[in-house]
Protein backbone atom coordinates (compact mmCIF):
# COMPACT_ATOMS: atom_id res chain seq x y z
CA UNK A 1 0.00 0.00 0.00
CA UNK A 2 1.67 3.42 -0.96
CA UNK A 3 0.42 5.35 2.24
CA UNK A 4 1.84 8.51 0.74
CA UNK A 5 -0.35 8.66 -1.80
CA UNK A 6 -3.35 7.54 -0.04
CA UNK A 7 -3.04 10.75 2.49
CA UNK A 8 -1.85 12.99 -0.47
CA UNK A 9 -4.91 12.12 -2.20
CA UNK A 10 -7.17 12.45 0.76
CA UNK A 11 -5.60 15.74 1.38
CA UNK A 12 -6.96 17.02 -2.18
CA UNK A 13 -10.26 15.04 -1.15
CA UNK A 14 -9.68 12.59 -3.09
CA UNK A 15 -11.03 9.37 -1.14
CA UNK A 16 -9.26 6.00 -2.42
CA UNK A 17 -10.88 3.82 -5.50
CA UNK A 18 -13.87 1.58 -3.93
CA UNK A 19 -11.57 -1.70 -4.29
CA UNK A 20 -8.57 -0.12 -2.13
CA UNK A 21 -10.96 0.97 0.37
CA UNK A 22 -12.27 -2.95 0.57
CA UNK A 23 -8.92 -3.52 0.97
CA UNK A 24 -8.27 -1.60 3.64
CA UNK A 25 -10.73 -2.41 5.81
CA UNK A 26 -9.68 -6.08 5.17
CA UNK A 27 -6.24 -5.42 6.31
CA UNK A 28 -4.78 -8.04 8.87
CA UNK A 29 -4.93 -6.12 12.52
CA UNK A 30 -1.10 -6.75 12.44
CA UNK A 31 -0.84 -4.56 9.48
CA UNK A 32 -3.51 -2.22 10.40
CA UNK A 33 -1.45 0.45 12.43
CA UNK A 34 -0.37 2.23 9.05
CA UNK A 35 -3.94 2.56 7.79
CA UNK A 36 -4.37 4.70 11.63
CA UNK A 37 -1.33 6.64 11.16
CA UNK A 38 -2.52 7.47 7.12
CA UNK A 39 -6.24 8.65 9.13
CA UNK A 40 -4.05 10.73 11.63
CA UNK A 41 -2.34 12.44 9.01
CA UNK A 42 -5.54 13.15 7.11
CA UNK A 43 -7.33 14.30 10.04
CA UNK A 44 -4.33 16.31 11.88
CA UNK A 45 -3.51 18.53 8.29
CA UNK A 46 -7.49 19.03 8.14
CA UNK A 47 -8.64 19.89 12.11
CA UNK A 48 -5.58 20.08 13.90
CA UNK A 49 -5.33 18.63 17.31
CA UNK A 50 -8.83 19.52 17.76
CA UNK A 51 -12.00 17.54 18.83
CA UNK A 52 -15.53 18.84 18.72
CA UNK A 53 -17.74 17.50 21.90
CA UNK A 54 -21.47 16.88 21.33
CA UNK A 55 -24.03 16.46 24.09
CA UNK A 56 -27.19 13.94 23.42
CA UNK A 57 -30.27 14.96 25.48
CA UNK A 58 -32.91 12.40 25.08
CA UNK A 59 -35.97 15.12 24.91
CA UNK A 60 -38.45 12.25 24.06
CA UNK A 61 -38.13 8.97 25.09
CA UNK A 62 -39.80 5.74 24.30
CA UNK A 63 -43.37 4.72 22.70
CA UNK A 64 -42.06 5.28 19.20
CA UNK A 65 -43.93 3.43 16.37
CA UNK A 66 -41.33 2.44 14.31
CA UNK A 67 -39.56 -1.02 14.63
CA UNK A 68 -35.56 -0.67 14.17
CA UNK A 69 -33.94 -3.40 15.46
CA UNK A 70 -31.57 -1.87 17.23
CA UNK A 71 -33.35 0.64 19.03
CA UNK A 72 -34.81 0.48 23.20
CA UNK A 73 -37.08 3.14 21.99
CA UNK A 74 -39.41 1.28 19.79
CA UNK A 75 -42.64 0.34 21.08
CA UNK A 76 -41.74 -3.06 19.49
CA UNK A 77 -38.62 -4.02 22.15
CA UNK A 78 -39.27 -4.84 25.33
CA UNK A 79 -36.26 -3.16 26.99
CA UNK A 80 -36.12 -1.55 30.58
CA UNK A 81 -35.74 2.32 29.45
CA UNK A 82 -37.11 5.62 31.27
CA UNK A 83 -39.90 6.58 28.83
CA UNK A 84 -41.23 10.09 29.01
CA UNK A 85 -43.41 12.33 26.53
CA UNK A 86 -41.28 15.44 25.04
CA UNK A 87 -39.67 17.89 27.47
CA UNK A 88 -40.88 21.75 27.55
CA UNK A 89 -38.50 23.98 25.81
CA UNK A 90 -37.55 25.27 29.29
CA UNK A 91 -36.39 21.98 30.17
CA UNK A 92 -34.30 21.96 27.15
CA UNK A 93 -32.61 25.01 28.00
CA UNK A 94 -31.32 23.69 31.20
CA UNK A 95 -30.09 20.50 29.95
CA UNK A 96 -28.55 22.83 27.08
CA UNK A 97 -27.05 25.45 29.85
CA UNK A 98 -25.84 21.33 31.76
CA UNK A 99 -23.68 20.11 28.79
CA UNK A 100 -22.32 23.82 28.09
CA UNK A 101 -21.45 23.86 31.34
CA UNK A 102 -19.91 19.54 30.75
CA UNK A 103 -17.89 21.55 27.91
CA UNK A 104 -20.20 20.74 25.25
CA UNK A 105 -19.35 22.47 21.45
CA UNK A 106 -22.68 20.66 20.33
CA UNK A 107 -25.82 20.24 21.84
CA UNK A 108 -28.18 17.73 20.12
CA UNK A 109 -31.55 17.06 21.23
CA UNK A 110 -33.24 13.47 19.67
CA UNK A 111 -36.76 12.50 20.12
CA UNK A 112 -37.83 9.12 19.62
CA UNK A 113 -40.59 9.71 17.22
CA UNK A 114 -41.22 8.38 13.96
CA UNK A 115 -41.24 11.96 13.19
CA UNK A 116 -41.97 15.57 14.22
CA UNK A 117 -45.75 16.79 14.47
CA UNK A 118 -45.85 20.97 13.86
CA UNK A 119 -46.75 20.71 17.43
CA UNK A 120 -43.47 18.84 18.79
CA UNK A 121 -41.61 21.15 15.29
CA UNK A 122 -42.97 24.69 17.12
CA UNK A 123 -41.08 23.44 20.41
CA UNK A 124 -38.01 22.38 19.46
CA UNK A 125 -37.67 25.51 17.78
CA UNK A 126 -39.09 27.65 20.87
CA UNK A 127 -36.15 25.43 23.01
CA UNK A 128 -33.64 25.97 20.13
CA UNK A 129 -34.37 29.94 19.82
CA UNK A 130 -34.04 30.29 24.00
CA UNK A 131 -30.51 27.87 23.87
CA UNK A 132 -29.05 30.05 21.12
CA UNK A 133 -30.33 33.41 22.40
CA UNK A 134 -28.39 32.19 26.10
CA UNK A 135 -25.83 30.11 25.06
CA UNK A 136 -22.58 29.74 22.78
CA UNK A 137 -24.30 25.91 21.10
CA UNK A 138 -24.38 24.81 18.33
CA UNK A 139 -27.77 22.78 18.47
CA UNK A 140 -28.87 19.51 16.37
CA UNK A 141 -31.98 18.30 16.13
CA UNK A 142 -32.90 14.37 15.51
CA UNK A 143 -36.97 14.20 15.52
CA UNK A 144 -37.00 11.55 12.44
CA UNK A 145 -38.56 11.50 9.40
CA UNK A 146 -39.62 15.02 8.25
CA UNK A 147 -42.71 14.41 6.31
CA UNK A 148 -42.74 18.45 4.94
CA UNK A 149 -39.37 20.46 3.71
CA UNK A 150 -41.20 23.30 5.74
CA UNK A 151 -40.47 21.73 8.75
CA UNK A 152 -37.11 21.69 8.20
CA UNK A 153 -37.21 25.20 7.01
CA UNK A 154 -38.90 26.44 10.32
CA UNK A 155 -35.94 24.70 11.99
CA UNK A 156 -33.56 26.54 10.28
CA UNK A 157 -35.42 29.75 10.96
CA UNK A 158 -35.34 29.14 14.55
CA UNK A 159 -31.50 28.61 14.71
CA UNK A 160 -30.86 25.00 14.00
CA UNK A 161 -27.35 24.19 12.91
CA UNK A 162 -27.84 20.72 11.86
CA UNK A 163 -30.19 18.20 11.87
CA UNK A 164 -28.83 14.24 12.50
CA UNK A 165 -30.55 11.75 10.66
CA UNK A 166 -28.17 8.59 9.85
CA UNK A 167 -28.13 5.96 6.78
CA UNK A 168 -27.75 3.74 9.53
CA UNK A 169 -26.95 0.64 7.15
CA UNK A 170 -26.97 -0.19 3.42
CA UNK A 171 -30.39 0.59 1.38
CA UNK A 172 -30.10 -3.51 0.74
CA UNK A 173 -29.96 -4.37 4.25
CA UNK A 174 -32.62 -1.60 5.47
CA UNK A 175 -35.77 -3.83 5.42
CA UNK A 176 -34.00 -6.49 7.46
CA UNK A 177 -33.32 -3.78 9.83
CA UNK A 178 -36.64 -1.62 10.04
CA UNK A 179 -39.82 -2.33 8.30
CA UNK A 180 -42.19 0.27 9.33
CA UNK A 181 -40.16 3.04 6.86
CA UNK A 182 -37.83 2.71 4.31
CA UNK A 183 -33.90 3.91 3.05
CA UNK A 184 -35.59 5.82 0.29
CA UNK A 185 -37.78 7.94 3.22
CA UNK A 186 -34.40 8.59 4.98
CA UNK A 187 -33.04 10.15 1.63
CA UNK A 188 -36.06 12.23 1.60
CA UNK A 189 -35.45 13.90 4.51
CA UNK A 190 -31.99 14.17 4.27
CA UNK A 191 -32.78 15.77 1.03
CA UNK A 192 -35.17 18.38 3.22
CA UNK A 193 -32.06 19.12 5.49
CA UNK A 194 -30.10 20.08 2.96
CA UNK A 195 -32.73 21.70 0.63
CA UNK A 196 -33.58 24.50 4.08
CA UNK A 197 -29.27 24.80 4.22
CA UNK A 198 -28.88 23.00 7.25
CA UNK A 199 -25.96 21.01 8.11
CA UNK A 200 -26.30 17.89 7.52
CA UNK A 201 -25.03 14.85 10.48
CA UNK A 202 -25.78 11.44 9.08
CA UNK A 203 -23.91 8.56 9.94
CA UNK A 204 -23.93 4.64 10.61
CA UNK A 205 -23.98 2.16 12.72
CA UNK A 206 -21.92 -0.91 12.30
CA UNK A 207 -22.33 -4.15 13.58
CA UNK A 208 -25.93 -4.80 12.64
CA UNK A 209 -24.89 -7.79 10.07
CA UNK A 210 -23.40 -5.78 7.31
CA UNK A 211 -20.57 -6.94 4.90
CA UNK A 212 -17.31 -5.25 3.95
CA UNK A 213 -18.81 -3.62 0.34
CA UNK A 214 -21.51 -2.33 2.66
CA UNK A 215 -19.76 -0.74 4.97
CA UNK A 216 -17.76 0.88 2.05
CA UNK A 217 -20.92 2.21 -0.01
CA UNK A 218 -21.85 3.43 2.77
CA UNK A 219 -18.91 5.32 3.16
CA UNK A 220 -19.25 6.77 -0.39
CA UNK A 221 -22.79 7.23 -0.23
CA UNK A 222 -22.02 9.72 3.16
CA UNK A 223 -19.75 11.63 0.57
CA UNK A 224 -21.92 11.42 -2.30
CA UNK A 225 -24.65 13.15 0.01
CA UNK A 226 -22.59 15.95 1.32
CA UNK A 227 -22.95 15.00 5.06
CA UNK A 228 -20.98 17.08 7.10
CA UNK A 229 -20.31 15.51 10.23
CA UNK A 230 -20.97 11.35 10.24
CA UNK A 231 -21.39 9.97 13.46
CA UNK A 232 -19.83 6.02 13.10
CA UNK A 233 -22.10 3.98 15.69
CA UNK A 234 -20.63 0.39 17.17
CA UNK A 235 -23.60 -1.68 17.77
CA UNK A 236 -24.43 -2.08 21.66
CA UNK A 237 -26.78 -4.67 21.85
CA UNK A 238 -29.65 -3.67 24.12
CA UNK A 239 -31.78 -6.43 26.24
CA UNK A 240 -35.29 -6.43 24.60
CA UNK A 241 -34.65 -5.58 21.20
CA UNK A 242 -34.48 -7.64 18.03
CA UNK A 243 -30.33 -7.25 17.93
CA UNK A 244 -30.27 -7.53 21.91
CA UNK A 245 -28.49 -10.98 21.65
CA UNK A 246 -24.94 -9.81 20.12
CA UNK A 247 -24.76 -12.22 17.61
CA UNK A 248 -24.09 -9.56 14.97
CA UNK A 249 -21.70 -7.88 16.99
CA UNK A 250 -18.64 -10.93 17.13
CA UNK A 251 -16.28 -9.90 14.90
CA UNK A 252 -16.29 -6.10 15.88
CA UNK A 253 -12.69 -6.34 16.98
CA UNK A 254 -10.91 -3.16 18.33
CA UNK A 255 -8.84 -3.34 15.60
CA UNK A 256 -11.78 -3.71 12.90
CA UNK A 257 -13.30 -0.89 14.85
CA UNK A 258 -10.01 1.53 13.90
CA UNK A 259 -9.87 0.54 10.17
CA UNK A 260 -13.93 1.17 9.62
CA UNK A 261 -13.07 4.62 11.57
CA UNK A 262 -9.91 4.90 8.83
CA UNK A 263 -11.75 4.18 5.79
CA UNK A 264 -14.66 6.61 6.96
CA UNK A 265 -11.97 9.09 7.78
CA UNK A 266 -10.37 8.75 4.12
CA UNK A 267 -13.51 8.72 1.94
CA UNK A 268 -14.85 11.43 3.46
CA UNK A 269 -11.71 13.40 4.47
CA UNK A 270 -13.45 17.14 5.21
CA UNK A 271 -16.41 15.69 7.12
CA UNK A 272 -16.43 15.75 11.09
CA UNK A 273 -16.14 11.96 11.86
CA UNK A 274 -17.42 10.69 15.25
CA UNK A 275 -16.50 8.20 17.49
CA UNK A 276 -19.83 7.52 18.76
CA UNK A 277 -21.77 4.97 20.46
CA UNK A 278 -20.33 1.70 21.43
CA UNK A 279 -16.90 3.04 21.31
CA UNK A 280 -16.23 2.21 24.94
CA UNK A 281 -17.90 -1.50 24.41
CA UNK A 282 -15.70 -2.22 21.14
CA UNK A 283 -12.65 -0.17 21.13
CA UNK A 284 -11.79 -0.66 24.66
CA UNK A 285 -7.85 -0.62 25.24
CA UNK A 286 -7.71 0.78 21.52
CA UNK A 287 -10.45 3.61 22.35
CA UNK A 288 -7.38 6.55 22.42
CA UNK A 289 -6.94 5.43 19.04
CA UNK A 290 -10.01 5.72 17.16
CA UNK A 291 -9.27 9.63 18.38
CA UNK A 292 -6.25 9.82 16.08
CA UNK A 293 -8.80 8.99 13.29
CA UNK A 294 -12.15 10.80 14.46
CA UNK A 295 -12.46 14.81 15.47
CA UNK A 296 -15.21 14.44 17.43
CA UNK A 297 -17.11 12.47 20.40
CA UNK A 298 -20.51 12.42 22.33
CA UNK A 299 -19.36 13.18 25.90
CA UNK A 300 -21.19 11.18 28.42
CA UNK A 301 -24.08 8.93 27.87
CA UNK A 302 -25.84 7.96 24.94
CA UNK A 303 -29.94 8.05 24.32
CA UNK A 304 -30.78 5.07 26.78
CA UNK A 305 -26.91 3.80 27.19
CA UNK A 306 -24.23 4.94 29.64
CA UNK A 307 -21.71 6.07 28.17
CA UNK A 308 -17.77 6.54 29.81
CA UNK A 309 -17.64 9.09 32.73
CA UNK A 310 -17.06 12.30 30.98
CA UNK A 311 -13.93 12.77 33.16
CA UNK A 312 -12.72 9.51 31.93
CA UNK A 313 -13.44 11.59 28.25
CA UNK A 314 -11.24 14.49 29.04
CA UNK A 315 -8.26 12.87 30.54
CA UNK A 316 -8.44 10.78 27.23
CA UNK A 317 -8.17 13.62 25.25
CA UNK A 318 -5.71 15.50 27.83
CA UNK A 319 -3.36 12.66 27.55
CA UNK A 320 -3.57 12.60 23.56
CA UNK A 321 -2.70 16.02 23.21
CA UNK A 322 -6.04 16.97 21.84
CA UNK A 323 -8.16 20.19 23.03
CA UNK A 324 -11.65 20.88 22.27
CA UNK A 325 -13.00 22.68 19.43
CA UNK A 326 -15.35 25.75 19.76
CA UNK A 327 -15.69 27.14 16.54
CA UNK A 328 -18.93 26.92 14.67
CA UNK A 329 -17.83 25.11 11.67
CA UNK A 330 -21.52 24.00 10.55
CA UNK A 331 -21.29 25.57 7.24
CA UNK A 332 -18.08 24.38 5.42
CA UNK A 333 -15.33 27.28 5.11
CA UNK A 334 -16.74 29.25 8.04
CA UNK A 335 -14.70 29.43 11.33
CA UNK A 336 -16.45 31.64 13.85
CA UNK A 337 -14.74 31.26 16.91
CA UNK A 338 -17.50 31.45 19.87
CA UNK A 339 -15.25 31.09 23.23
CA UNK A 340 -12.90 29.03 24.31
CA UNK A 341 -12.47 27.31 27.35
CA UNK A 342 -9.26 24.73 28.01
CA UNK A 343 -9.90 20.80 29.30
CA UNK A 344 -8.30 21.42 32.50
S1 LIG B 1 -37.25 5.81 14.63
FE1 LIG B 1 -35.64 6.28 16.11
S2 LIG B 1 -36.58 6.12 18.14
FE2 LIG B 1 -37.94 5.11 16.67
S3 LIG B 1 -37.39 2.94 16.76
FE3 LIG B 1 -36.22 3.86 15.07
S4 LIG B 1 -34.28 4.51 15.99
FE4 LIG B 1 -35.70 4.11 17.68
Amino acid sequence: MDWNSLVENALRNQPPAEDEALALLRLADAETLPLVDAAWRVRRAVFGNKVKVNVLLNAKSGFCPEDCGYCSQSRHAASEIARYPMLDPASMLAEARKAYEAGAHRFCIVTAMRGPTWRDIERVAEATQRIKAELPLEVCACLGLLDDPEKAYALKRAGVDAYNHNLNTSAARYSEITTTHAYADRLKTISAIKGAGISLCSGVIVGMGETDEEIVELAYSLRRLGADSIPVNFLIPIRGTPLGDGRTVRDLTPWRCLRVLAVFRLVNPQSELRASAGREIHLRALQPLALLIANSIFLGDYLTEKGQAAEADWSMLRDLGLEPVWERTCERGEAERVHARSVD
